[in-house]
């Protein structure tokens, strides 16, 4: 269902969001195992980026000042297809139409196949000032398998080069669980990613998703996939060998040097409000009530016409209620190692925590996934482990 600019000037009177997603959906190619929205192309083209900046202007008519953002996050699909020059138009347009804070993060996902020192350095001049590579893996024969375009020499250099482009904030994405791999290869494409010291690492478990050509390829229980003892393996063998190197693991699939985590991603754990721009993004606003959350149209075709009509393209509103709030602040707080704390729940609902969820919280503690103490419950690592048995029962 498709709403009309109108009823959102009314909304967007009382409004609040701080951080900003631009979705970029462009990829040099598509790989097999990838459920995200984008579509094949060697470049991101002005026009896309011409509809992200009307969009802004629509959001922006009717909207009283706010707080200034305190992220910018382009991802995708392949945010590093933009060229600089578009990059560095998106942010000033941000900037002069929201706000933007003095010290605020931005960041911009790469894939290695697709930047050279160059490019990496006008992303730099752009205000760019943080980088989340693309890497998935070192070993030749996983990146063949994921069908990434890009080699892991590739991989390190564009790490190399991102340094000389003058990025001292600079995150890798790794991917564990592979058709074919084992713990030894996990543990080298680690022990690859701490000899880069990048100042963050974010460890995902392949999640094999409806609909992509994994799903046909590795669909039921295709002997080429770890079990989930060797899956629960690779987990622990990353939580054990980046916390010895100083790694934080202050999120479920994230770890970090002291001081360098995701403030924009942190955000999303945190319910602060953001809004997302382009085709499939999605928006949480923190209005008056207990928030509001709603997404783009996926149909990047159906975003442009609704862009060019004047109508923002928003589907799938939802005002949340106060149950909705309380259990988004239990499933999304609960991703983060410090967990979520008894005084702030009830400083945001005015009720106590353990009076809502005391039932569940014993359970979860009895079953030895959750850990409570004076001050809050967070996931032990086992917990970590089974977080959707513990997230499910928060939610009404
Ligand atoms: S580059 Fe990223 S977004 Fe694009 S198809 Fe591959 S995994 Fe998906």
């Amino acid at each position: 269902m498709m709403d009309t600019l109108y009823p959102f000037r009314l909304k967007l009177q009382f409004i609040m969001f701080t951080r900003l997603y631009l979705h970029i959906p462009f990829c040099p190619r598509k790989c097999p195992y990838c459920a995200f929205v984008s579509r094949e192309s060697d470049h991101a083209p002005d026009s896309y980026v011409d509809l992200l900046l009307e969009e802004m202007r629509l959001v922006s008519a009717g909207l009283a000042p706010g707080r200034p953002l305190e992220s910018i996050y382009f991802g995708g699909g392949t945010p590093s297809l933009l060229e600089p020059r578009q990059v560095a138009l998106l942010i000033d347009r941000a900037a002069r139409t929201f706000g933007l804070a003095a010290n605020a993060e931005i960041t911009l996902e790469v894939n290695p196949g697709t930047v050279d020192h160059e490019r990496l350095a006008g992303f730099r001049a752009a205000s760019v000032n943080r980088l989340s590579l693309g890497v998935q893996s070192f070993d030749e024969r996983m990146l063949a398998t994921l069908g990434r375009v890009h080699s892991a020499r590739q991989a390190q250099d564009a790490f190399t080069a991102a340094r000389t482009a003058g990025f001292a904030d600079v995150g890798i994405d790794l991917i564990h669980a592979l058709p074919g791999q084992t713990a030894e290869m996990w543990r080298a494409d680690l022990g690859q990613a701490l000899r880069l010291a990048p100042e963050h690492i974010s460890v995902y478990g392949l999640s094999v998703e409806e609909g992509t050509p994994f799903a046909a390829r590795y669909g039921g229980d295709d002997p080429l996939l770890p079990d989930d003892d060797l899956a629960a393996g690779m987990f622990e063998a990353a939580d054990d060998l980046l916390t010895a190197h100083g790694y934080e693991h202050y999120e479920i699939a994230n770890y970090a040097l002291p001081g360098r985590r995701s403030r924009h991603n942190s955000g999303y754990w945190r319910r602060d409000g953001y809004l997302g721009l382009g085709a499939a993004a999605h928006s949480l606003l923190r209005d008056k009530g207990f928030g509001t959350r709603f997404g783009n149209t996926a149909d990047i075709d159906g975003y442009a016409t609704s862009i060019r009509a004047g109508s923002l393209p928003r589907c799938d509103e939802m005002i949340l209620t106060l149950s909705d709030a309380m259990a988004e602040f239990m499933f999304l707080g609960l991703r983060l190692a410090e967990g979520v704390e008894f005084a702030a729940f009830e400083r945001e609902f005015g009720c106590g925590m353990e009076e809502t969820f005391g039932e569940a919280i014993s359970e979860l503690v009895s079953l030895g996934l959750l850990q409570r103490n004076d001050t809050g419950v967070r996931l032990t690592r086992r917990g970590m482990l089974l977080s959707n048995r513990v997230f499910v029962r928060f939610i009404a």
